[in-house]
């Protein structure tokens, strides 16, 4: 039995000494994070089951203190895979229920977040004896590239296994099996307890430090370290219409661990990176939310933004015929950012804030008269080019978003495409237009 040992620290991304509390949290966090459930893509669920029945046992393991000392003591592994069989896996309000309280279940803080963050410096992360430690790649993608897809090439940094010795750290590229345990990594310990009293204990093997194999370091090439610095590089498509949470996994292609003998997982993920560019936020992961500074007159008067910075390279006139208040915020469905929710394409909304534009000083009549009939002049602008759309209340889509914030996160919304919206509303007399540059 030379099973390599996990590490059930290093799984739970905690500390050797962190405490009960520090346990409970790193299992809500990583739960969230890998609950199958949550993940309906067949590849990557199969990688999230796995990930999720791995931490389950390391905190059925770590959460026990009389397992966990055992575990302390002598590395061993009680924990048996858990099996989740015909049930199905829990629900995370069963785990949060579980462990008491429901803490932090609402905006789901920090889902941006990647458990494995070895190799990546500064990160904080875990340090661990074991070698065989996923990465993730951060890509920073720009609002257009989003839209219309591109092409990046990215250089990764990871230790691969030693040409010269296989990965064993021995010219004879054969690992060497410790014959103080026999491989085993772990010791039976006899001692006397008394006047013909023995004891025995196991007791981890010091001399592999519980691997069950020793490297001689023959090797040249490594000096016995098993692994040599390498690049990886690799061409990652972004798709058009990209939905920028997706988390791409490059299996067994990073670190080789030399024990096992495989190549850890290397998981790519995206944040946007152009936003000031911009005049806009993003909210509810895919909402764009921009800020109008608009004139009393066209507020009142019935009013059409001519849109043309969307990242999606399209222009937009953005109509209403209400009256918009000061602060008021108007909704349109559909021109937020893509959301791939497994194959299911849907775009979040394009949220417009307005602000009135005020006089910096007060004005006597006159001026008022002319301050407020200031509004913006369209002439120039071929107003056949832009795409029309409405603008709706917020209240239109409520309901839509009370059952997104039921799924805690941030994937959800409906129907695609534009179509359905029964156009724009007739207007009556010329409505105020307004242009942004
Ligand atoms: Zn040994
Ligand atoms: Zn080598």
């Amino acid at each position: 039995m030379n099973q390599p040992k996990k590490d059930y620290y290093s799984i739970m991304e905690i500390e050797r000494d962190a405490s009960q509390d520090d346990i409970t949290t790193a299992y809500r966090r990583l739960a969230k994070i890998w609950h199958p459930d949550r993940i309906k893509d067949p590849e990557k669920k199969k990688i999230a089951e796995e990930k999720f029945k791995e931490i389950t046992e390391a905190n059925s393991v770590l959460s026990d203190p009389e397992k966990r000392k055992k575990y302390d003591q002598f590395g061993l592994c009680d924990g048996e895979t858990p099996d989740f069989g015909a049930q199905g896996f829990p629900d995370l309000s069963e785990i949060f229920g579980q462990m008491g309280g429901m803490g932090g279940m609402g905006g789901m803080p920090g889902m941006g977040g990647f458990p494995f963050m070895g190799g990546m410096p500064g990160m904080g992360n875990v340090n661990r004896s074991n070698k065989n430690v996923s990465q993730e790649v951060k890509i920073k993608l720009k609002l257009s590239d989003i839209f219309n897809g591109c092409e990046k090439q990215i250089e990764i940094n990871y230790e691969n296994a030693c040409e010269e010795c296989d990965g064993t750290g021995s010219k004879t590229k054969k690992k060497k099996t410790c014959t103080d345990c026999n491989g085993r990594g772990i010791r039976m310990v006899v001692r006397q307890i008394g006047p013909g009293m023995i004891s025995q204990q196991t007791a981890p093997c010091s001399s592999c430090g519980q691997k069950g194999w020793i490297s001689d370091s023959s090797c040249t090439g490594c000096k016995g370290k098993c692994t040599i610095s390498s690049k990886l590089n690799k061409k990652i498509t972004i798709k058009k219409n990209f939905d920028y949470q997706t988390k791409m996994c490059l299996r067994e292609s990073g670190n080789f661990d030399p024990d096992s003998g495989k190549k850890a997982d290397i998981y790519i993920t995206f944040k946007i990176g152009d936003l000031d560019d911009y005049e806009y936020k993003i909210v509810n992961d895919y909402d764009i939310v921009y800020e109008h500074s608009i004139n009393i007159w066209d507020a009142l008067s019935g009013h059409t933004i001519y849109y043309k910075n969307h990242p999606n390279g399209k222009k937009y006139a953005l109509k209403t015929n209400q009256v918009i208040k000061d602060d008021d915020v108007k909704v349109v469905k559909n021109l937020g950012l893509p959301n791939d929710d497994d194959g299911k394409l849907t775009f979040g909304k394009f949220i417009i804030k307005y602000n009135y534009i005020y006089p910096k000083e007060s004005l006597n009549s006159e001026q008022l008269k002319t301050f407020l009939k200031q509004k913006v002049n369209i002439d120039g602008i071929s107003t056949s080019e832009y795409v029309v759309e409405t603008l709706y209340d917020p209240a239109h889509f409520e309901n839509e978003s009370r059952s997104r914030n039921g799924h805690g996160h941030g994937h959800g919304g409906h129907g695609g495409g534009g179509g359905g919206m029964g156009g724009f509303p007739d207007m009556d007399g010329q409505p105020a237009e307004c242009r942004m540059s």
